[in-house]
């Protein structure tokens, strides 16, 4: 039995009508070699630990083994809130679905593998820069505890792609439980396709909320699930400091990962209107509108999910949105502060912080980190970060006797050595700083990966201390502020 025939490879997404999808092949680039390889994902799919060349071969198109059938798939979407129909997989491929130990089906996508009939004026490739970047962010979220597609390996080439300078040629190998976007919908709404649409609605509710089948209306469940978990990622977002940068409606998964990663980018200093996109003029998808935007893209897929669900049923749907968001939210940032249980004045004493780190614009992740270390450092630590002294003496005095009311649900006092402890297990000391990301783009377009794999690495476990690297904690030096990020990809 070959390699490949022990593998779990199915392929559920090409039962769909044709009119889902165009069966196409990749293009492989030139002088295809390997950038990364992720060996944990790897080995829980069954997959060597070690890539090699036959690896290569079947994930960069050069010779696909039988079990892959590549398509692109169709999907529509709302970009900067103006409806596109010509949307689809216009440089990716969906190669299969793998089912890994534990009995989990996975979407085998490529990006970047050449044109398809989706690609418009593209010429179907992705670069180098934003294949690293989405590769360590996706798998830098994974490490954080947020809701993301992964990265299973990186392609690098000798292709030159040509943007607004030439750069070279890349690929990722991208994992989900599914590619589907709220633009899948969309697109089957808008072309009148109804059969096709609540056929799409049947199977996204039999693959992945099988829990609402018995539903009084099963599309109503699923849209539930779905506002439920668009709420949790941007509540994530928001309590992590990410900011996605394209919260277009074809670039919002259904399942609520992070997902299709462009532009992003995570905060160094806090501030709340930050706009990581410079391609984003009017600030549509700066850092505070992110939840409004979840929103608004749900509204977008409710639309299209009319000629299925009432719409009164739907607009009840959606006004749960925003206290489901609430929710998540005050329950992570909760976690981070360190307080336990929720009393009345938490909200304030979270407003007033964040308040304080706008006003001074300090590193959002140092903050939480020093704050999280106060059974070991001394409080200058944290007061030493702000210039006004007096509020934030002010705000620790009160933050402190709130920590002294924490309690575990038996009534026991937790202790600070003991809060301290847990916050350092949600407070990263580690987040992909856009600087950071920039230097080892730099140095692997020379060819050398060595300081992307270290930097991978470190974003594995985000709340270690890696001593060794300590520099990747600081916030930027002030050539690495503000860099411009463009949707060039
Ligand atoms: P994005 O901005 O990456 O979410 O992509 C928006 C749309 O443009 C999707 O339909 C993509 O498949 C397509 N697209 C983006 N970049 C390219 C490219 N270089 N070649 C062809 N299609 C692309
Ligand atoms: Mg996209």
């Amino acid at each position: 039995m070959s390699f490949w025939q022990q593998l779990k490879i199915s392929h559920r997404y090409a039962q769909f009508p044709p009119s889902f999808y165009t069966k196409i092949q990749p293009e492989p680039l030139e002088q295809c070699r390997w950038g990364s390889w992720n060996t944990s994902l790897a080995r829980s799919l069954g997959l060597p630990e070690t890539p090699d060349d036959t690896l290569l071969d079947a994930f960069s198109g050069a010779d696909i083994p039988p079990q892959f059938d590549p398509l692109a798939m169709k999907y529509a979407g709302h970009q900067f809130g103006v409806y596109n129909p010509d949307l689809g997989d216009g440089r990716g491929l969906l190669l299969g679905e793998i089912t890994d130990q534990q009995g989990r089906c996975f979407d085998i996508h490529i990006k970047g593998s050449g044109r398809t009939p989706y690609s418009r004026m593209g010429d179907g490739r992705a670069v180098l820069r934003s294949t690293i970047r989405e590769y360590l962010c996706s798998e830098a979220i994974h490490a954080l505890g947020g809701p993301t597609t992964r990265a299973l390996g990186l392609i690098t080439s000798d292709s030159p792609v040509f943007r607004e300078r030439a750069e070279t040629g890349a690929m990722l190998i991208r994992l989900t439980e599914t590619h589907i976007r709220f633009g899948h919908f969309e697109h089957f709404f808008y072309t009148g396709q109804l059969s096709e649409l609540r056929l799409l609605a049947d199977k996204v509710i039999a693959w992945h909320f099988p829990q609402v089948s018995d539903h009084e209306n099963a599309y109503l469940g699923m849209f539930e699930q779905i506002i439920a978990k668009t709420a949790e990622m941007i509540a994530f977002w928001q309590a992590y400091g990410f900011a996605h940068g394209v919260m277009n409606t074809d670039n919002m998964s259904v399942l609520g990962q992070t997902f299709d990663y462009g532009p992003f980018s995570f905060l160094d200093d806090y501030d709340p209107h930050f706009i990581c996109n410079h391609s984003d003029y009017q600030g549509r998808y700066a850092f505070d509108m992110q939840p409004g935007i979840g929103l608004w893209n749900l509204t977008a897929l409710a639309h299209a999910l009319t000629p299925l669900v009432d719409k009164a049923a739907l607009e009840q749907a959606l006004d749960q949105y925003e206290a489901l968001l609430n929710q998540a939210y005050s329950r992570l940032i909760r976690r981070r502060l360190g307080l336990y249980g929720q009393l009345e004045d938490d909200s304030e004493l979270c407003h007033d912080i964040l308040g304080l780190l706008a006003a001074e614009k300090i590193d959002y992740t140092v903050f939480f980190r020093h704050l999280s270390s106060l059974d070991i450092s001394s409080s200058d630590t944290v007061t030493g970060l702000f210039s006004d002294q007096l509020a934030i003496t002010s705000w620790l005095t009160n933050y402190l006797r709130r920590c002294e009311m924490n309690a575990e649900d038996t009534g026991s006092i937790i202790s600070a050595a003991s809060r301290c402890e847990q916050m350092r297990q949600v407070n990263p000391k580690f987040i992909l700083r856009t600087y950071l990301a920039q230097q080892v783009i730099d140095a692997a377009e020379q060819g050398d990966f060595s300081a992307f794999h270290q930097l991978a690495e470190v974003l594995k476990s985000p709340f270690d201390e890696h001593a060794e690297f300590e520099d990747y904690a600081k916030p930027p030096p002030d050539w690495g502020k503000g860099m411009v990020l463009t949707c060039s990809s």
